[in-house]
Formats: structure tokens, sequence, C-alpha cells
């Protein structure tokens, strides 16, 4: 008797109903095409190739970049009933023969393997004495330069599609920007591929960015207006991931760092007392939220800037798993972009400093941006949004307007001042009139512009010239310290031909306007 994929969908995984596109998915891989599936983490990509090689003849070969992942995947299945193996550099010599024979005697239903065990010549060779049901390649993008993953073992793949002509072939992935999914279909062969892309939005999350002023008083600020709630901070470093905790704890705040640096048994506890509930603040870097399945985190902050958008995606996703209202605020400093600039260019691969600064600039875009941000974050992906939110702090409070032209003209006449040839921080010093020695011996003090801008705050200046910036009127030599620059369309404005309109500067943590109750 066959079984049709609902059967095995009920029977074996005790589930009701296909989520959307899953059911296409695996019609397609049951019937003998290839896929190439754009879903979001947590969307149930692992279905969509679990499904089909236990329907078709043979055995499911699984790639996997991370022994955990794959480990997590093989626990699971086996708990349902469904003979799973691992294959990777983390068994011992028994257990990998062990594995190995089962294979061969055609008793499994999915093997998961690491890409660069898989590519061995000797392995292929067996391999493709075997029947196989499908091949699945998980986290996709590894194979792309253009992905913020990339991983030299993944290239390789690319082999697959003709070494095995006539079995499925299925690549999923749940980041790529439009760019990314070219070279992903362009490097596996994958032309021939259905394309499946489920939609990235995450509706009830509340994206919010405000100037970072003090940080740590606007995260306290936030905190404080939801007290029952918790949530992740993520910061660039493991040295500010410690000292934010620390001054969370002194506040009296339930919080925890969590970094790589820290031991495993660390790590741990903190994981599961955020999962319990017994920690309300989890400080953490990048390192944390990989395979953390908590439902109900509240929020999720970035007291720095993320390198890209995908990061920003995937850690701001963490936040309201349950569907119910949760709020990504990112903290969005100046000075965060040089120091992640800096980071990137000291890599010593050009084609990937290139690549990277590019997704930096896009991310700087969505902090910048005076538009919906979902409309902003969904576009990066190739996803349009027919209206705008309603649900993200461009929506919710349009940014204000004011008549700006004196004060762009001050700026831009104080860049010119000073030669063109400093960064935003002593632009606004000049502007304002400060006392600093540098600024005396320099001759600064002299400047007609000195002490033109003493009626608005740093902060308000920083504002100006961001936004002078991302309209095009100053540029920032990115080469060069982020000097400032004037372009060619400042001098209609600089000659009094133009008026122009900004946005006030947002520097408070708006209080949440009126949150359901919970
Ligand atoms: P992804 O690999 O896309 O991150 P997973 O395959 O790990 O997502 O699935 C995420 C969660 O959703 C898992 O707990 C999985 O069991 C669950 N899930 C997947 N498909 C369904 C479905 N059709 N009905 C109910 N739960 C599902
Ligand atoms: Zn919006």
């Amino acid at each position: 008797m066959t079984q049709s994929p609902h059967d095995i969908l009920r029977t074996v995984f005790g589930y009701h109903a296909f989520r959307p596109l899953q059911e296409r998915i695996v019609a397609r891989l049951a019937g003998g095409g290839d896929a190439f599936v754009l879903m979001p983490t947590g969307g149930g990509k692992s279905l969509c190739y679990q499904i089909p090689a236990l329907l078709r003849p043979g055995v499911g070969i699984v790639v996997s970049p991370l022994i955990s992942l794959m480990k997590d995947q093989v626990d699971a299945l086996r708990e349902n009933g469904v003979a799973a193996a691992a294959y990777h550099s983390g068994l011992g010599e028994r257990e990998a023969r062990q594995t190995l024979a089962r294979l061969h005697a055609g008793e499994l239903d999915l093997f998961y393997v690491a890409p660069e065990r898989l590519m061995s010549d000797g392995f292929l060779d067996r391999l493709r004495e075997l029947p196989i049901a499908l091949l699945a390649i998980d986290e996709a993008h590894c194979v792309s330069q253009w992905g913020h993953d990339f991983r030299p073992e993944y290239v390789e793949l690319g082999r697959l599609r003709r070494l095995f002509p006539g079995v499925p072939l299925i690549a999923l992935t749940a980041t790529a920007d439009p760019q990314t999914r070219l070279d992903i279909v362009d490097r596996l062969g994958l032309r021939e591929a259905e394309l499946f892309v489920s939609s990235f939005d995450r509706p009830n999350i509340r994206y919010t960015v405000v100037d970072k002023q003090k940080p740590f008083q606007q995260l306290q600020t936030f905190l404080n207006v939801r007290p029952d709630e918790a949530g992740i901070v993520y910061a660039l470093s493991r040295k500010r991931v410690e000292e934010v905790a620390a001054k969370l704890q002194q506040a009296g705040i339930a919080a925890a760092p969590y970094h790589a640096g820290l031991p495993d048994a660390e790590r741990s506890r903190v994981q599961e007392a955020f999962l319990r509930d017994d920690l309300r603040v989890v400080v953490a870097t990048v390192a944390f939220g990989m395979g953390i399945d908590k439902p109900n985190v509240r929020f999720v902050v970035h007291y720095d800037l993320p390198k890209n958008i995908e990061s920003y995606y995937q850690e701001t996703g963490r936040a309201g798993r349950d569907s119910l209202p949760a709020v990504a605020l990112l903290l969005f400093g100046y000075g965060d972009i040089a120091v992640s600039r800096g980071l990137i260019e000291n890599g010593s691969n050009p084609d990937q400093v290139r690549i990277e600064l590019h997704k930096l600039n896009a991310m700087v875009g969505f902090a910048e941006a005076v538009t919906c941000r979902r409309r902003v974050l969904l576009g990066y992906f190739g996803e349009t949004l027919a209206e705008p939110c309603g649900n993200c702090d461009i929506c919710l409070t349009p940014p204000e307007q004011f008549d700006a032209t004196e004060a762009a003209r001050k700026a831009l006449s104080c860049v010119y001042r000073v030669g063109q040839r400093f960064g935003m921080g002593h632009v606004i010093d000049v502007l304002r009139g400060s006392h600093g020695d540098r600024l005396r011996q320099l001759g600064h003090d002299r400047l007609s512009t000195y002490g033109i801008g003493a009626d608005r705050s740093a902060e308000e200046w920083g504002s100006i010239l961001r936004q002078l910036i991302h309209r095009g009127y100053l540029e920032q030599d990115m080469a060069n310290y982020s000097v400032l620059k004037l372009t060619a369309a400042a001098r209609p404005l600089l000659r009094g031909e133009e008026t122009l309109t900004l946005a006030r500067p947002r520097v408070k943590v708006a209080a949440p306007k009126k949150e359901p109750k919970r």
C-alpha cells in the first residue's frame, strides 16, 4: 500500500496540515523534479525533503554544514521512528563504520552528511551504486560568497547535479537576497529547479530604530516600560556584552552575558535559564540564538549595528515566535558604522571586503530609512509590500518634518571651511564652538563657521549631517577616515537657490503606544 504525503505528515510527524508551500514542494520532489526553497527560519523547511525521502525508494542524502544541526535533526527523526543517521567528523571510528554499513545495507531513509565527506571521491563512487531518493542541500547560501556564511567546502557541491542525473535535488535556505539567490542557482546548477519562496514577513514584530545616544539609559528606559517581558540584547563585542550584562544586573534586572568565550557549561546554563523564564534578559553576541526555540521572546534589542540585513533579520526573527506582538529595537549610532567598516576592511579577501561593505551599506540604509521599515527590510529580500505596514516606528509615528534650509547651509559651509578634510565629529565641534586643543591648533576656532550652530545639540547636528549624506548633499570618503565632502548637489543649497525639508531627529526611545495586554 502506498502512502500519501499527507499520511506521512500525520502518522510519522504527527501534524494535521501542511504549511503554505510544503505540500507543493513535497509533490515536486516526489515527482522527481528539482526545487529551490527560500523560507524563513522556523518556516518548516525540513519536512520538504524528509517526506519525499520517505515516499521515494532509496535513501535521502542531506548535506548540512554543522554537526549540531545534523544531530538535532537525526534525534528528532529517530524519535518519530524514522531510520536516520549522521556521518561527520565527530563520530568515532566504530560508529562511523556502522553508519556506513547501515547506509550500504539500505537500512536508512535519511542520511545526513558533511559536505567534505560527501564529496570525497571514494564516497561518491560508492554512493552512486545505491538507490538515492533525493539530494538535499540545507543552508544552501553557504555556497555563495554573496551569502553571509560562505563555506569553501560547499563549492564542490556544484558537481552533484551532474553526478546524479535523475535524482531530484533540493536546495534550501533561510536567507537569500536576490543576488545570493542567483548565485546559488548558478553554482549548484539548478536552472531547471522550481523556485519556492515563502514570505519573510513577520507581521507581529514591530521594527523600531532610534538614534543611539546614551545607549545604556535608552536600554533601561526600554526595559522599564515592559517589566514583565523577556528578550535578547545583541552587542558586537564580548567586552560590551559583559559590560551591559553587569550594568543590568546592578540595576536589579535578571540578566546574563552569553558569548563564545564563555565555558560550554556556563553557556548551557544561561540558555536553559532563559528558556525556563528564570532569566529576563540575555546580553549576547551573535553566538546566541542558533537553535534557540523560545516562543515568548518579546523583544530583541540591537545595542550595536548588525553587519548586514541578513543578520539583523535572523536575530530580530527570534522575537515573537508565538505570533504575539514583539518589538525589535535598533540603537543606531553613526560611530558604529565606522567600527564595522574597520572590521570589514581588515579582511584579506578583496572580493569579500567589497561584498561586505555593500551589505553594511544596505544595513545603514535600513537604519536611516524614513519610509516604512518593513518595506525596506522585505524589499532587501526581493519581496514587495503593497501597503506601508502600520507596525513600525515610521508608520506609527511618521517623522516630523522641519525647514532645515538654514541649518543645512550652516552645516555645508562648515564642511567647506574645514577644507573637506574632517569627519562628522570635528565638523560638529566647530559648528557648536567647542573648546578643544586640537581645534585651536588647527586654527578652526577662527573660522567664520565657528560656533554658528551653538543653538543645536551635537545629537541634532549628527542627525542633520546624516540626513544630508543620505540625501546626497554630502558624501563620506570611506577610504579616508569618513571625511565629509560636498557633492555637486550642495551648491544650489549653499547659494540659497533651494530650500530643504528634513526629518526631526529622534533620540528618545518612545514608550509603547498601547500594547495589547497579555
Ligand atoms: P526551518 O528548517 O525552516 O527553520 P523546521 O523544519 O525546523 O524549520 O521547522 C520548524 C518547526 O515547525 C519545527 O518544530 C517543525 O516541527 C514545525 N513544523 C514544520 N512543519 C509543520 C507543519 N506542517 N505543522 C506543524 N508544525 C510544523
Ligand atoms: Zn511600516
